[in-house]
């Protein structure tokens, strides 16, 4: 079955900057029976933990980078720091496209309210390392025929 990298909380994992998930039901009935899915959380696993601060992208001296909305500190360089590594991982498998979470500043998938950056930050690097591979958000999963076209295009039916 065809690997697909997904956002953990989507997967109903509590990761989230309080500890919900957001289990889309539509991608567990439609995907989940015709993929591997492998659980990825950039916030969790670049060291911020669960619960955390929020954070968001703001433009800083003509730069965006990730700030704690609390603390201030700037993340930039330690999401950039993970997504090295974890893209590296994921060059190393067979995964055939990523489904991600709607408006956050590190899975968005051209829906952060960000008027420079519409995609999160690991979804920026993932673009370049796979530019050729499906990368939906789960806005883009409203119906079965969505679902459908998502695993007609990662090859899910492929004979
Ligand atoms: S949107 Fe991405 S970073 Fe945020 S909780 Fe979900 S998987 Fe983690």
């Amino acid at each position: 079955m065809p690997l697909v990298a997904v956002s953990a909380c989507l997967l109903g994992k509590r990761v989230r900057y309080d500890g919900s998930h957001r289990q889309h039901a539509l991608l567990l009935q439609e995907i989940q029976p015709y993929c591997q899915l492998l659980p990825l959380c950039p916030e969790h696993e670049m060291g911020l933990g669960t619960p955390r601060e929020t954070i968001s992208l703001q433009l800083v001296d003509h730069q965006v980078q990730l700030v704690g909305n609390h603390s201030k500190c700037d993340y930039t360089a330690k999401m950039a720091r993970y997504c090295q590594v974890k893209l590296g991982e994921l060059q190393r498998t067979q995964v055939a496209g990523f489904l991600l979470k709607a408006r956050s500043p590190s899975c968005a998938v051209g829906s952060y309210p960000h008027p420079n950056h519409a995609d999160g930050l690991f979804t920026a690097a993932l673009r370049l390392s796979f530019p050729d591979l499906p990368i939906w958000e789960e806005d883009q999963l409203q119906s079965p025929a969505d679902c459908q076209k998502f695993l007609t295009q990662i090859g899910a039916f492929a004979p």
